[in-house]
């Protein structure tokens, strides 16, 4: 497959010379727009995704609009032209940005990549996920409403392997913005490396929460259970491997089934519902798999396990499952699993636990829970992920900076830092 991005290139020399009042014009209606569509988006994703309801407005309709608003804050401060000795450093536009996104938060993953692109000045070709295209659709006839010239947003939708690939290796992009799997990551790195295109990727995670001696167990399993199914567990910062003291573990075990119990699952249309179906019945084959090879690596089957929920039998849904006694090095706590699967892993020593939450080739996310805040603090420096909350599984701020360490990516978005690499 071959796609022209003329629209995108054509528009670049006249939008990159635009004033920023100009920007923060179009950014202001935009949020507007997303504020009055919000009830429609969070529809819409919640049908696409299976989130329930309530969580989908709170998160996949909110979290666009405050990202936004954190660049409409943000962009009259930022120093475009500065002076450093005798030398006057501009930031220019980079260019031509392709940006392809998942489908978990699809238009919280578009925004944080579309909104500092066109406040910097680029022009934008977005490719959403087929799993989740509908949203960046409503993105699309929010912008084209704000009067910005035509080129300077492009949607293409169509599948990663034909869509995305066009994009990727096409000669006028000249940053690739990439939000997904880090298999495709590699993919989309080794094309930018042929071209030299600049690139920023957001991958995947295996996020460890680490619950000291000391800690409130009860508040960190509940905690980590919240944000272990956050999205049915479809959450990148996802806390997934529980790690406890060993003389604690069942206790930990007992909590975190205690918690699992009130996650009634359920059509995600019903307010009531706290735990929809899996997005796609790839994701439901892929999570059942690594239940089943839970139970084959000698992991003690807390509750949940690879039957479907009673009362759910139609539908991608999986048992909110949790597994005991996990071996660090067993594969259900190494990969990302992608689905509302906890390991609960025992630990010796302060300094083991920390080694056993560094043991992943991923660095995205986690949590230290303590009493100890000074000591928190100190632990999270030593846990090598982009970010870490202490006694909470809460969002980070929406203006300070979020990426990974080793295989969760390259580069931060939000805030200044999400802004900067989408200039020279
Ligand atoms: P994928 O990597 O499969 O897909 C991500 C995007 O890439 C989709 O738009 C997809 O298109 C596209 N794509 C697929 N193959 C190619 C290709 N060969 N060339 C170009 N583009 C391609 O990931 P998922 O959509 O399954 O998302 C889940 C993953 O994303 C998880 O690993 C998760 O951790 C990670 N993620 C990371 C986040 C972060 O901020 N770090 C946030 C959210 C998710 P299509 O789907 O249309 O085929």
């Amino acid at each position: 497959m071959t796609i022209t991005l003329a629209a995108a290139h054509a528009a670049f020399d006249d939008w990159s010379q635009s004033p920023v009042a100009r920007r923060l014009a179009v950014l202001e209606q935009l949020h507007s727009g997303l504020l009055a569509r919000a009830g429609e988006i969070a529809q819409t994703v919640c049908r696409e995704v299976g989130m329930p309801i309530r969580l989908a407005t709170a998160i996949q309709a909110g979290l666009p609009a405050t990202v936004t608003r954190t660049y409409l804050d943000l962009l009259p401060s930022f120093p475009f032209r500065e002076t450093v000795g005798n030398s006057e450093v501009q930031y220019l536009p980079v260019g031509v940005v392709g940006c392809i996104t998942p489908w978990n938060y699809p238009l919280h993953q578009a925004v944080l990549k579309v909104v500092p692109a066109l406040a910097a000045g680029c022009t934008v070709v977005l490719k959403p996920s087929e799993v989740a295209p509908q949203s960046a659709y409503i993105l699309a006839e929010i912008l084209d409403s704000t009067g910005l010239p035509p080129g300077v947003f492009n949607l293409v939708c169509g599948p990663g392997a034909t869509a995305g690939e066009a994009l990727i290796h096409h000669p006028d992009v000249r940053m690739l913005s990439f939000t997904g799997s880090t298999d495709t990551g590699r993919r989309v790195a080794h094309a930018a490396a042929d071209d030299c295109k600049r690139l920023a990727l957001e991958l995947g995670g295996k996020s460890a929460s680490l619950v000291l001696p000391d800690a409130d167990l009860a508040a960190a399993v509940k905690g980590t259970v919240n944000s272990c199914l956050l999205n049915s567990g479809q959450t990148c910062t996802a806390l997934t491997r529980l790690l406890v003291p060993a003389d604690r573990h069942d206790e930990a075990c007992e909590l975190a089934a205690a918690a699992v119990a009130r996650m009634t699952p359920g059509n995600p249309l019903d307010e009531a519902t706290r735990l929809g179906p899996l997005a796609s019945a790839q994701q439901h084959r892929r999570v059942l798999d690594y239940i089943r090879l839970g139970l084959t690596e000698g992991a003690t089957l807390v509750t949940g396990g690879p039957d479907a929920p009673e009362g759910c039998a139609r539908g991608y849904f999986v048992k909110a499952t949790v597994f005991g006694h996990v071996r660090p090095d067993s594969r259900i706590a190494q990969e990302e699993i992608f689905g509302p699967v906890l390991s609960c892993i025992r630990y010796s020593t302060v300094e083991e636990a920390i080694a056993i939450a560094n043991d992943s080739d991923y660095g995205l996310s986690g949590s230290v829970w303590t009493t100890d805040i000074d000591r928190a603090a100190e632990i999270a420096g030593q846990v090598r992920t982009g970010v870490v909350a202490v006694n909470s599984s809460a969002i980070l701020d929406m203006a300070s900076p979020f990426g990974g360490f080793k295989k969760s990516g390259i580069g931060r978005e939000l805030g200044p830092e999400g802004f900067g690499p989408f200039t020279e």
